[in-house]
């Protein structure tokens, strides 16, 4: 008797190999994909083999439909994969039982083509073999000709077309036998954890979220700041910033959210300075605050979602200063992208519909109707004059909440402390 399992097989990018240490990416994917697995209920194995990718599961509950379905999804969503498939793997099996074995599939696809297009009654199909143990007897196209013999006589709506088919089927021999029909678009890019690591500024708008997800696609590992100012802003406010960090770890993995205390300081500068500076201000002192916790946290670099020209507060001079506060280098991934394709990502990666939800953010609270659009830094200087920036920077790292924010909970890690105050 043929031992059939279930696997998922991770397929990762040649090119983006070059120039990087090939087991150390292999290594980190595996890691990655198996912090997100170990969210589920159900246990799950990885391991490399071939310089592919493997998912096994590990118990009953793993191996069901359900839970290989959740497995194929975190392989896709996690950076360095190329695409991802589940296979069939045979064991201690000979052709018969790969012919047997095949119809699965073949059935599996066609559930899916009609449920994509339930009008069409015939599709055409083609057997991709490939044989990597050479001792087998029979040639890779022998291999293709028998079997898709064998599915054309159990199916009549289907026939062959070996140029341009409406799905494959893949039969790899190897140690084993692999049966597949489906090959899945993974997120590419490089693995978390290879890229360094950077504070991203994450409000609960639509470009933070997005900026968040393409650093995280360059290998970036992050931890988030947002900046709270209740109850200016309200509750529903943080819990969306809550909501999209959530949204964003099937990507990232877990991200550690600094929730700070932004009230007093913002009335603080509300009073001190000249309205048409008062956003330039608050975003010098938010960057230092957020360069203050990312030395904390051993992060290299800031991240925001600025797009330039985007809203007064993007104009090359204001971003100018406001750069000049700090001296960690500051990726704005969005800087020239149209707002219309930051939206397409949004939707794509699933925050846009949380982002567009109507609660205000602290920048937008005291804003003033004429903001400077071309500030000096001389403007800024004198504009803080009658503040102690340097205090209130320290009071922003000091009063935060630190969350730690997965896939499978939102948990605590530190509360702004009282007697700090
Ligand atoms: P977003 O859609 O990301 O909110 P935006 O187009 O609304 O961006 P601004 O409000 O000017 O632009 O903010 C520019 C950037 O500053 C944001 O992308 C984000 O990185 C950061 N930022 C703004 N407000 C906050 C906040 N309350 N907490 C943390 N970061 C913020
Ligand atoms: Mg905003």
């Amino acid at each position: 008797m043929a031992k059939v399992e279930h696997r998922i097989l991770m397929r990762i990018g040649e090119v983006a190999l070059k120039g990087l240490n090939k087991r150390r990416f292999v290594r980190q994917i595996l890691e990655n994909v198996q912090v997100r697995l170990d969210q589920l209920r159900p246990k799950f194995t990885t391991y490399s083999s071939e310089s592919r990718l493997w998912i096994e599961p590990m118990d009953d509950l793993a191996g069901t439909e359900e839970y290989m379905a959740k497995a194929l999804d975190i392989a896709c969503k996690t950076f360095g994969i190329v695409s991802a498939s589940p296979v069939l793997k045979l064991s201690e099996a000979d052709f018969a039982d790969v012919k047997a074995e095949s119809l699965k599939v073949v059935d599996h696809v066609l559930e899916q083509k009609k449920e994509d297009n339930p009008r069409k009654k015939h599709w055409t199909f083609k057997v991709e073999a490939k044989r990597g143990d050479k001792s087998f007897p029979l040639t890779s196209p022998e291999i293709g000709r028998e079997l898709g013999a064998h599915i054309l006589r159990n199916y009549p709506n289907l026939s062959v077309d070996v140029h341009e088919p409406d799905f494959y089927i893949y039969v790899e021999v190897r140690d084993s036998f692999y049966l597949y029909g489906a090959i899945y678009p993974g997120a590419k890019g490089l693995p978390i954890g290879t890229g360094g690591q950077a504070t991203v500024l994450l409000s609960g708008g639509i470009d933070s979220p997005v900026a968040t997800y393409m650093m995280a696609s360059r290998g970036v590992k992050l931890n988030a700041v947002y900046f709270h100012s209740f109850p200016f802003t309200s509750e529903e406010a943080k819990q969306k910033v809550i909501d999209l960090a959530r949204i964003l770890t099937a990507y990232t993995g877990p991200i550690e959210l600094h929730i700070v205390n932004f009230t007093d300081i913002q009335v603080n500068l509300r009073q001190h300075c000249p309205s048409d500076m008062l956003t330039i201000v608050m975003r010098r002192v938010m960057m230092q605050i957020a360069e203050g916790i990312a030395h904390e946290s051993e992060a290299k670099a800031l991240v925001t979602g600025e797009s330039l020209g985007q809203v007064a507060s993007q104009t090359l001079e204001a971003i100018t200063t406001t750069n000049i506060v700090v001296d960690m280098p500051v990726f704005r991934p969005l800087i020239g992208i149209d707002k219309d394709f930051t939206v397409d990502i949004a939707r794509k990666i699933g925050t846009y519909e949380t982002s567009i939800l109507p609660y205000e953010d602290c920048c937008t609270v005291f804003v003033d109707k004429h903001p400077k659009t071309r500030p000096h830094l001389q403007d800024a200087i004198d504009a803080e004059e009658d503040l102690d920036i340097s205090d209130l920077v320290q009071e922003g790292i000091r009063r935060r909440d630190i969350l730690l924010v997965s896939q499978a909970e939102v948990r605590t890690i530190k509360e702004e402390d009282e007697s700090d105050l």
